[in-house]
């Protein structure tokens, strides 16, 4: 079956009062990035609080569905038959030969529901409902009707042209990218990060990124997977500009005048700071990290409250709460898990001690990085300046 269209039902952005336009607009826009990927001509419309995406040419089935399903802002995915010849009879046969083709195991229970948005259309909504309804029965005597709690809900428009509908096709739901500002996700080759900036981005913030690369102690190798992660996320986020920081010097010299159980964390301390520089120099207004309470001896609440000590930005944890196989779930379901497992060094990994502080003592790490003062703010603003920028998209 061809549908020339879908109808693109919205959830959340419905709620924005006077502000719904902005919020409609940013998802039209979306919408067109997501498609531009895709084989085919689309043009998308917006006509009484609905969104159209009608195909202009030959186009694939499940890759535009696909691709509408990481647009977030989208509820629903309807895809519709849609007629121009108005005539009764015509779209009688229409309707009958759609739920045959649409439903080929019969044994289901239906409802029709026609509106007339034209009024001028001779014959009234009820009078549709019964007669489509009998034309269905009589087509398919294994269906019957449920007015109560049908099973297939089938939708007769009829306004400038008929529109046929009866699948809903789940959406990611949030809100469309570009209607909550920007913000720094710190992005590493774990499983963890690239869900936590999927997360930020469903409820509409733009994403940039940044990776601490601690070459020659990471690969080339580990640099290229975590730009891969960044295009797998900017599926849904739209393009993702990711500032590649070379931390090497930084950690070394942390490493040679700093006790090494506080390793960890000062160096947390020193990515916080960094990404909140770029942070403000790319115009994003938080950060965000795939930190959840517990998971190793840098995200203990003790360990975060020293992490965090360094931010005055808002720093997004949305996985705080969750469990690894919760993350590990999202992750699967965003198809970023096969990436992230990938058996690459980390930086964090090649640096970390036998027995690193769990409960790290603020005094103690700030008495520690008095020990860096010679020259640290030097390497800091080195790291910043040299910074290389990939677009990943
Ligand atoms: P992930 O799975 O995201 O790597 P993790 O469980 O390995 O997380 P950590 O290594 O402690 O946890 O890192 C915590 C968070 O710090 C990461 O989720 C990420 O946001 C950030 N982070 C860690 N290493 C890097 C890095 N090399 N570059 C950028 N951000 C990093
Ligand atoms: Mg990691």
């Amino acid at each position: 079956m061809v549908y020339q269209s879908f109808l693109i039902k919205y959830a959340e952005i419905g709620t924005k009062g006077k502000n719904r336009y902005l919020f409609e607009d940013a998802l039209i826009r979306q919408i067109k990035n997501a498609l531009r990927r895709v084989d085919g001509r689309f043009s998308i419309s917006k006509e009484s609080g609905r969104i159209y995406v009608q195909a202009e040419s030959d186009y694939d089935y499940d890759e535009v569905i696909e691709a509408l399903q990481r647009v977030f802002g989208i509820a629903w995915i309807c895809p519709m038959l849609q007629i121009e010849d108005k005539d009764f009879d015509h779209i009688r046969q229409v309707v009958t030969e759609y739920i045959k083709e649409a439903y080929p195991d019969r044994h289901f229970t239906f409802k029709v529901d026609s509106r007339r948005a034209d009024k001028t259309y001779p014959i009234h909504s009820e009078e549709m409902n019964r007669q489509l309804g009998e034309a269905i029965l009589d087509a398919c005597p294994e269906t019957s009707v449920d007015v109560h709690k049908p099973q297939v809900l089938l939708k007769v428009e009829v306004r400038k042209v008929v529109n046929i509908y009866s699948l809903m096709i789940p959406g990611p739901g949030g809100m469309p990218v570009g209607t909550n500002g920007k913000a720094m996700l710190l992005l590493s080759g774990g499983i963890d990060s690239p869900v936590a900036g999927y997360m930020i981005a469903k409820r509409g913030v733009k994403i940039d990124a940044v990776y601490f690369h601690a070459p020659p102690y990471t690969s080339d190798r580990a640099k290229q997977k975590v730009v891969d992660l960044a295009k797998l996320v900017a599926r849904y986020s739209g393009p993702i500009p990711l500032a590649i920081v070379n931390f090497t010097d930084i950690q070394l010299y942390i490493y040679e005048q700093c006790p090494h159980e506080e390793l960890t964390i000062i160096m947390r301390r020193y990515m916080m700071r960094i990404a909140e520089e770029l942070a403000k120099k790319m115009d994003s207004l938080a950060l965000i990290t795939g930190e959840s309470i517990g998971q190793v001896a840098s995200q203990t609440v003790q360990s975060l409250a020293a992490t965090n000590e360094v931010c005055t930005m808002p720093v997004f944890r949305p996985l705080i709460g969750f469990d690894k196989q919760e993350i590990i779930d999202i992750s699967e379901k965003i198809g970023t898990f096969e990436t992230s497992i990938q058996p690459y060094e980390d930086c964090c990994t090649i640096f970390v001690a036998k027995h690193p502080v769990i409960k790290p003592n603020l005094n103690m790490i700030r008495k520690s990085e008095l020990n860096l003062q010679e020259k640290i703010d030097e390497m800091v603003k080195e790291a910043i300046d040299s910074a290389e920028l990939v677009w990943c998209e």
